[in-house]
C-alpha cells in the first residue's frame, strides 16, 4: 500500500523557511494581484492567496478591474505596476473576462516580477537550469518528489498533460535532474499508447483534467505517482487517477484534494520572496 504524499505538511515546513527569509529582506515585500471581473471561484482562490501571504509576512493589494476592461488597459495597468518600485511581484487572476486573451498577459508582467513563473523569459532560464522563478506547480511537484527522498537519477518518468503551465515546464525540470522524461499528450492517448508509457513510469505526474483516465491496474508497482489533476464527481472533487486502485501498486501517492494544490499557493509565495530578493540584489 502506496504512503500518502501529503501537500500539506510539506507547504508548513516551506511557509517557515519562507517566513525567515520575508525577515532577512529590507522591506515588507508586496504581491499585487489583478482581478477583472466577478467570479466566485477566482474568489476564494484570492481570499485564500491573501490569507497566506498574510500569515507569512507579505502584503497583499487587491486591484479589481471591471468586467468590461479592455486588453488594452489591462496591459497598461500591468506597466504601471512593473514600473511601481513598491510592487515585488504582480499575478493576474483567472479567469478573465473573454475579451483578453491570457496566454498574452504573461508577457507584459516583468520577467522579475513576475511571481507564476510565465513570462517567456523565465520559462526560458529553466532550458539552461538558471531559473529562480519557476511555474507553481511544476515547482509544487518537485518539491513533493523530492519529499520521497528517493533519488530521481536515471528514473523513468511520464509526465502526461503537455500545458505551457503544468506539462512542459515539468518535463524540463525533469530532465534536469537526469530524469529520463517522456511526456504524453492527446496524440498519445489516440494512437492507443497512453497505458503502454504509464506502465512503465518508475515516476507518474498526471496533470490532464480527466477523471478515472490513469486506470490503477497501469500503474507500475513501486511507482511515484503525483496526481495533479482536479475534477468535481459529483459532490466529490478526484484527480486523473484511479486513486483507490493505484494506492494498491504504488510506492507514494498524492491524495486529490490535498497532494499538490495545497503547495501551488506556498510556491507563489516563495516565488515572490525570490522575486523581492532580486529586486534588493540580495539574489545572484
Ligand atoms: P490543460 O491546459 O487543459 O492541459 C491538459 C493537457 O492534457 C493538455 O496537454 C492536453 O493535450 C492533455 N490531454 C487531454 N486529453 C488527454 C488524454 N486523453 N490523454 C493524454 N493527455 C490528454 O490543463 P492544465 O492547466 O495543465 O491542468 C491540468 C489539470 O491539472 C486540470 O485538472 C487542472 O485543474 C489541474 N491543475 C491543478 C493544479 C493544482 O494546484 N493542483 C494546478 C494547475 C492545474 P492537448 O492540449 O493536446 O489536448
Amino acid at each position: 500500500m502506496a504512503k500518502l504524499l501529503e501537500g500539506k505538511p510539506l507547504a508548513e515546513k516551506i511557509k517557515a523557511e519562507i517566513i525567515r527569509q520575508v525577515q532577512s529582506l529590507k522591506a515588507k515585500p508586496v504581491l499585487a494581484s489583478i482581478q477583472a471581473g466577478e467570479n466566485p471561484g477566482a474568489e476564494a482562490y484570492v481570499k485564500s492567496q491573501k490569507k497566506t501571504a498574510e500569515a507569512l509576512g507579505i502584503e497583499y493589494q487587491l486591484h479589481r478591474l471591471a468586467p468590461e476592461t479592455a486588453e488594452g488597459q489591462l496591459i497598461d495597468f500591468i506597466r504601471g505596476l512593473n514600473q511601481d518600485k513598491s510592487i515585488n511581484g504582480i499575478i493576474v487572476q483567472l479567469p478573465l473576462p473573454q475579451q483578453i486573451d491570457y496566454k498574452k498577459m504573461s508577457q507584459f508582467i516583468s520577467p522579475e516580477k513576475d511571481v507564476e513563473g510565465m513570462h517567456p523569459a523565465n520559462i526560458g532560464k529553466i532550458v539552461f537550469g538558471k531559473a529562480k522563478i519557476l511555474p507553481c506547480t511544476p515547482a509544487a511537484v518537485m518539491e513533493l518528489l523530492q519529499e520521497t527522498g528517493v533519488d530521481l537519477y536515471g528514473k523513468e518518468a511520464v509526465v502526461v498533460g503537455h500545458s505551457e503551465i503544468v506539462g512542459k515546464p515539468l518535463a524540463l525540470l525533469l530532465l534536469d535532474k537526469f530524469v529520463t522524461t517522456t511526456v504524453c499528450h492527446i496524440g498519445t492517448a489516440q494512437a492507443g499508447k497512453l497505458e503502454e508509457h504509464v506502465r512503465a513510469a518508475e515516476v507518474l505526474v498526471v496533470a490532464v483534467g480527466k477523471a478515472g483516465l490513469i486506470k490503477g491496474e497501469w500503474i507500475k508497482e513501486g511507482a511515484i505517482v503525483i496526481d495533479v489533476g482536479i475534477n468535481r464527481v459529483g459532490d466529490k472533487i478526484v484527480g486523473d487517477v484511479e486513486f483507490q486502485a493505484a494506492e494498491k501498486r504504488a510506492a507514494w501517492i498524492t491524495p486529490v484534494p490535498g497532494g499538490v494544490g495545497p503547495l501551488t499557493v506556498t510556491m507563489l509565495m516563495r516565488n515572490l520572496v525570490e522575486a523581492a530578493k532580486l529586486q534588493e540584489g540580495l539574489s545572484p
